[in-house]
This record gives C-alpha cells, sequence and structure tokens, in this order.
C-alpha cells in the first residue's frame, strides 16, 4: 500500500479524492488543516502529500517547504492543489519545493494519472550503489570550469579555460560534483555516455548560489533523462533556499524550460549540519569569508583529502587594506582577522589537494578590497601553513588572460621556493586530471 496524507478543509473534497484512489493502492490519512496534515506526514513518512493552497493553521507553501526541509522527507512528492488560477500562486508553489501543481475542480483521470506518477518514480528511481563498489578505486579531480564571475571564452583564455566553477570527484564509482557552474554543460555531456540501463546517482555540492556556481544547472542534460538521480546539497543562502534559487533562475523570463520540467529523481537537501558523509566520503564544511552565506568543502576520500573553497576572501590582507583605507590602526582588529585565518589553515591542514580562491595578484587586490575574493599570495601562504601538498589556483578573474595566470603562478612558484618549497602549485586549467 502506498501512503497519502490529504491536506483540505472541505470535507467534501477529501472525500471525493480518497473515494477516486480507493481500491488503487492508497490508503489515504486525512487532515483538514496544515498543522494537523504535518503531524501525519512526520508519523506515516507517506509518498505523498496533496496538499490545498488555502488551508487554516498552515498553508499549503508552508506546507510544502516544512516538508521540503526535512532530510529524512526528501523522497516524500508534494502536491500542491487549489481553485487559485493566479500565474503567481503555481510558480511559488514550485519554488517552496511542490513536484506538481494542480488546478480544482480535479478531473478524477487527472489526479489518477498524477498519483501512479509517484508510484512510477518510486519504482524506477536507479539504486544507491553498493559501498563496495564506491569504496574501490583512487580520487579523480577533473575541472571542467575554473572561472570567475562570469564565463570568458575567447584566444585569451583558450588555455585555462573560460567556464565557470565546476569541478568534478570521482571516489570509486561515485560522482559528486563541486558547483553548477557553466561548466557543468560539458560534464554532463560526458555523463550522459555512462547512463545505463540501471541509471546514474549524481549528487552535486553547492557552495554557495552566487550566478557563477549555479548558472551551468539548467544545462545539464543529465537532469533531464528519467534515470539520472541527482541529489543537490548545499546550504540556504542569505535570501533564498537552494532550491529558489535554482528555480528562479529557470523562471520564463529567464530560461524557457522550468525546473520542474527537469528528471523526476531531483532532489534538494539544505544541509544544516557542518559535517556528513556521503558514501564512503567525509565532509568537513565551513564558512568562506564572502557576502551571503558560502561555504568551503573538505573532502576525505579513502585515497586523499581535497579541499574546495572557491570563494573566499583572506581575512588578515582585508583588515589590513580596510585600515589603510580608513586611515585607522586598530591592532585587535588585525589580530583578530589572524585569529580567522588560522581557522582557514585549520581547516586546509594536511591536506593533498587545495583547491581555492586565487582571483587577485597584490596589485589588484586593494581596489577589489570587500569583494569576497583572495590575492593569490595569501593563498598560497595559507596553503603553505597548513602543509598542503598541492594547490590548485582556483576562480580565475574573468579579465585574466592565459598570461596572467602563468605569471602569477610563477610569482606563487616562487613564493613557495623562498620558503620550505614542498607545495605543488598550479593554476586549475579546465579538463585538467587529477588523480589522488
Ligand atoms: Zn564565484
Ligand atoms: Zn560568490
Amino acid at each position: 500500500m502506498k501512503t497519502l496524507v490529504l491536506i483540505d478543509s472541505d470535507a467534501l473534497t477529501r472525500a471525493l479524492i480518497a473515494q477516486c484512489l480507493a481500491g488503487r493502492e492508497w490508503r489515504v490519512f486525512e487532515a483538514e488543516d496544515g498543522q494537523a496534515g504535518l503531524d501525519l506526514v512526520v508519523k506515516h513518512k507517506p509518498i505523498a502529500v496533496l496538499c490545498d493552497l488555502r488551508t487554516p493553521k498552515r498553508n499549503g507553501f508552508q506546507v510544502c517547504r516544512w516538508i521540503r526541509e526535512q532530510p529524512s522527507l526528501q523522497p516524500t512528492r508534494v502536491i500542491l492543489m487549489t481553485v487559485s488560477r493566479f500565474a503567481n500562486d503555481r510558480e511559488t508553489a514550485f519554488a517552496a519545493g511542490a513536484d506538481d501543481y494542480l488546478i480544482k475542480p480535479i478531473a478524477p483521470p487527472e489526479l489518477i494519472r498524477t498519483m501512479a506518477a509517484c508510484r512510477d518514480n518510486g519504482e524506477a528511481a536507479p539504486a544507491e550503489p553498493a559501498p563496495e563498489d564506491i569504496a574501490s578505486g583512487p580520487t579523480l579531480i577533473r575541472f571542467w570550469g575554473v572561472r570567475g564571475s562570469i564565463p570568458t571564452p575567447g584566444r585569451d583564455t583558450s588555455t585555462y579555460g573560460g567556464n565557470t566553477s565546476c569541478v568534478e570527484i570521482r571516489v570509486g564509482g561515485q560522482i559528486i560534483i563541486l558547483d553548477a557552474g557553466s561548466g557543468i554543460r560539458r560534464l554532463g555531456q560526458s555523463l550522459m555516455k555512462e547512463v545505463s540501463t540501471t541509471g546514474l546517482n549524481v549528487l552535486i555540492l553547492v557552495t554557495h548560489t552566487h550566478w557563477d556556481h549555479i548558472q551551468g544547472f539548467p544545462f545539464f542534460v543529465p537532469a533531464y533523462h528519467p534515470k539520472v538521480n541527482i541529489r543537490i546539497l548545499g546550504y540556504e543562502g542569505a535570501v533564498h533556499g537552494l532550491r529558489g534559487a535554482l528555480f528562479e533562475q529557470m523562471q520564463t523570463a529567464f530560461f524557457p524550460v522550468g525546473l520542474n520540467q527537469m528528471a523526476t529523481h531531483l532532489t534538494f537537501e539544505e544541509l544544516t549540519d557542518m559535517q556528513f558523509n556521503l558514501g564512503v566520503v567525509k565532509v568537513r564544511t565551513m564558512f568562506a569569508n564572502h557576502p551571503g552565506i558560502c561555504l568551503g568543502y573538505r573532502l576525505s576520500t579513502p585515497s586523499g583529502d581535497i579541499v574546495y573553497m572557491p570563494d573566499h576572501e583572506a581575512y588578515e590582507r582585508c583588515e589590513v587594506e580596510r585600515q589603510r583605507a580608513e586611515r585607522t590602526a586598530s591592532p585587535d582588529g588585525l589580530a583578530y582577522a589572524r585569529i580567522q585565518d588560522e581557522k582557514v589553515v585549520d581547516f586546509l591542514r594536511d591536506a593533498d589537494l587545495v583547491i581555492a580562491d586565487s582571483q587577485y595578484d597584490a596589485i589588484e587586490y586593494p581596489s577589489r578590497r570587500g569583494w569576497g575574493h583572495t590575492c593569490a599570495d595569501d593563498t598560497v601562504q595559507l596553503a603553505m601553513r597548513a602543509g598542503a601538498k598541492r594547490l590548485a589556483l582556483f576562480h580565475h578573474d574573468p579579465d585574466h588572460s592565459d598570461e596572467k595566470i602563468a605569471t602569477m603562478v610563477e610569482r606563487a612558484q616562487s613564493e613557495v621556493a623562498q620558503n620550505d618549497g614542498k607545495l605543488v602549485v598550479t593554476a586549475a586549467r579546465e579538463g585538467e586530471e587529477i588523480s589522488l
């Protein structure tokens, strides 16, 4: 039996829907207000929730948002229904995380078709890979997008690449994608070759929802394939939730295809813990110094640790330049900034590969202070202090040509040579593969 929680303040509507689904493998629990409905959802963990928009105590949008915030309820499909024909309500429903939206009166065939899709989706979802499949093999890192802020195709950027942030991590059979900048488009094309009859599981970890980290997602072809299972994980931003930001960039004003038209096996998980596991990969996170809410990820894999911190402004130089610009002197402010940098050093400690924001050089930095990005000299210093083995300069400035980036790498390497000389520094390059 499939379980449905049906929330509607109108007893007759509830009775009609329950009657329509009776004998079709559905066990229906009814509630006349949103709060009572959520109590039933918690108790029964249903396959689907069918909820009217205008319900007392908690309205349909609130019910939907609350369910979407619960990691344990990610598989639950939420279908909102209403007598409203306002286009805004429909868009808001999908932004809140609804999987489907029905206008009342609902014809029985439409209701049956919608509910059958819930069942089919559950059955068609590809199986998660077995732990033994994902534990074996080396860790591979492939760069698909290394640029910051905006894509910069052209002759001047053809060596390092012009696509925005996207890094593929392979741990045995497990696929983890870091950010969905424009680089994810070509990664998607590559992944399509691997979609087999049993499907494909893909995990996307998003650092934050600035456009250069999500703009490629509408062009990620696997998201339109019914046998691909995509989990998108990230933290709620300052203004929008993760799903809301991805949804909004696909609204009609910006894109012809809506998020709800993508594959049905698309789940969003708003993270709350700073540590969690993805299969055999242990993930630690840290808040970056960047406008809004932005995270860095440390992935501990069986063959080594990778730190990905694409958008971050080192604290000490920021404070020094602030004091210089404002003609003030605050030893306490400086000491505090150094303590914050030490926390970053701890986060990078002994990492095998650090992929980190190095957008500016020391001459450019003062005029870009407070924009949330780091001077490459500081990235090198932090990585050296942490005892990291390898550093890939990342989030290249859109105004930096290949020649400029090569100069920055040379400068970084001489900075290392003047110290202990152990850290290997390169600039991340589109198409490059690193194996741990
Ligand atoms: Zn960025
Ligand atoms: Zn950003």
